[in-house]
């Protein structure tokens, strides 16, 4: 036991337990001994309607609308077991690089955005928020079998199976309601999770999402995570030939080790013509912008016209040579 840290950890697995574990969610071996102790705590938190992020409540910022998507917020109260964030990423990014930023990203978009895109567009909202994740640490045995054109020789499929030893260091899973999948994954790469620090840093009035799942739900997220990437990396590195069916992958996890950290963005609106668009900001690296934008019509259209003019001027030419 690793009476050092008071850490409780599985048996058999090695993965550590809290406090009020009866198993380990894990391997489902028996916890050791319990902690009979219940803790009833409840606290309130801004509920978005919209896009269904839970924020912190903070009776001197009464915030009117949700800080990721503007929509109405409602005071809701959450009962325990609520999970609580481990650390908050500082923001390395102040309201000017951001706007900064967006300016160079509109500025990037090529050809067939507007030509007044970054001279009309209008800054709107420009909200500071840490957004919450798991990021985990684990090892894992992955036995997987499948059928591959690798050694078919005459007939379609020959079938391949094997074991392999994973091991995954900081995989960051997003706990956001308040930031769509798509987004996080554009602004995660600029995160630098050794600088998380106990409070939150670097920006004023921000918002901070709160983690709102059960623990238990919160195991189900990371549990499913595990699975995808290790399928993932049977799929692109295990199974031999070009052309694979019936992918059977199954996981032994061990030493499964969650932290939940709060990472910082600035959620953006930037109006063009009537229009509102959203841009998300990491707020570490500026570089790392993701958002939507229009289109420009009328250069869509010049380019499909001139198409069509060249292929008719071909045409002409081919007739021409013909006769
Ligand atoms: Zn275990
Ligand atoms: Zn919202």
């Amino acid at each position: 036991m690793e009476t050092e840290t008071q850490l409780l950890v599985c048996e058999r697995c090695e993965t550590p337990l809290d406090a009020d574990d009866l198993r380990c969610f894990i391997c489902g071996h028996a916890a050791p001994f319990q902690l009979s102790v219940v803790r009833k705590t409840a606290i309130q938190v801004l509920r978005c309607k919209g896009c269904g992020a839970a924020v912190a409540y903070d009776p001197k910022h009464r915030a009117p609308s949700c800080a990721f998507c503007g929509d109405v917020v409602e005071i809701e109260t959450i009962q325990d077991p609520m999970e609580q964030t481990d650390g908050y990423l500082p923001f390395t990014l102040d309201a000017t690089d951001a706007q900064a930023s967006l300016q160079r990203w509109l500025a990037s978009l090529g050809w067939f955005r507007p030509s007044d895109l970054l001279a009309s567009a209008r800054l709107e909202q420009l909200k500071p928020l840490w957004w919450v994740a798991w990021v985990f640490d684990a090892d894992a045995w992955i036995s997987w079998s499948a059928d591959s054109n690798a050694g078919s020789h005459r007939s379609d499929w020959a079938p391949h199976s094997g074991q392999n030893r994973l091991v995954f260091d900081d995989i960051l899973v997003s706990a956001s309601r308040g930031l769509t999948d798509a987004e996080v994954n554009v602004i995660t790469p600029g995160m630098n999770l050794a600088s998380a620090c106990s409070d939150p840093e670097g920006a004023e009035a921000a918002t901070i999402e709160q983690f709102d799942l059960q623990r238990s739900q919160a195991r189900q997220h990371v549990g499913w995570a595990i699975r995808n990437l290790a399928a993932e990396r049977v799929k692109q590195a295990e199974i031999p030939g070009t052309r694979f069916r019936k992918v059977n992958v199954s996981v032994v996890v061990r030493k499964l080790v969650t932290r939940r950290l709060s990472f910082p963005a600035y959620v953006m609106a930037y109006r063009y013509r009537n229009e509102l668009y959203r841009v998300v900001i990491c707020g570490q690296d500026g570089r790392l912008v993701v958002g939507k934008a229009p289109w420009s019509v009328a250069k869509f259209i010049l380019v499909i016209g001139l198409c069509v003019l060249f292929v008719l001027g071909l045409l002409v030419l081919v007739a021409a040579a013909g006769q």
